[in-house]
């Protein structure tokens, strides 16, 4: 069998269980959609900037992201049901700490904002929360 995530080979017992199965996901997949979601509150000047990364610690190669992906929608869904309503809702990735200097001024000025990620970004490299 071939996981749907990392396209990897494994080995599955077909029985009863496993013959309807929709998902085939390898053991090393299932144990990484399967970490709690990080989420923390940074305070900022004009309120509170919450974040959220979907698979705390790890490192995700480029190819396997898209399929990884598929974790928004819990972070998608804690910004649809939160209250009060989050201002803006932004994906922010690795590169993003690069230019983050550049575009959060536009950010700013919202009181309510919301970051996710997919992997683990450290803010301390950002000169904004020096
Ligand atoms: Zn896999």
């Amino acid at each position: 069998m071939n996981c749907q995530i990392c396209k990897k080979s494994y080995w599955v017992e077909t029985d009863f269980t496993t013959f309807f199965r929709e998902k085939f996901i390898c053991k090393s997949c299932q144990k990484l959609l399967d970490l709690p979601v990080l989420e923390m509150t940074i305070p900022i000047e004009s309120g509170a900037l919450d974040f959220m990364v979907m698979y705390p610690g790890t490192t995700l190669s480029p190819e396997l992201e898209t399929s990884f992906a598929q974790k928004y929608v819990i972070g998608l869904i804690h910004a649809i049901t939160s209250n009060p309503k989050y201002n803006i809702v932004l994906y922010f990735e690795d590169i993003e700490i690069l230019y983050f200097e550049q575009w959060f001024p536009y950010v700013r000025p919202f009181s309510k904002i919301l970051f996710l990620s997919l992997t683990d970004v450290n803010f301390e490299t950002s000169v904004m929360f020096r």
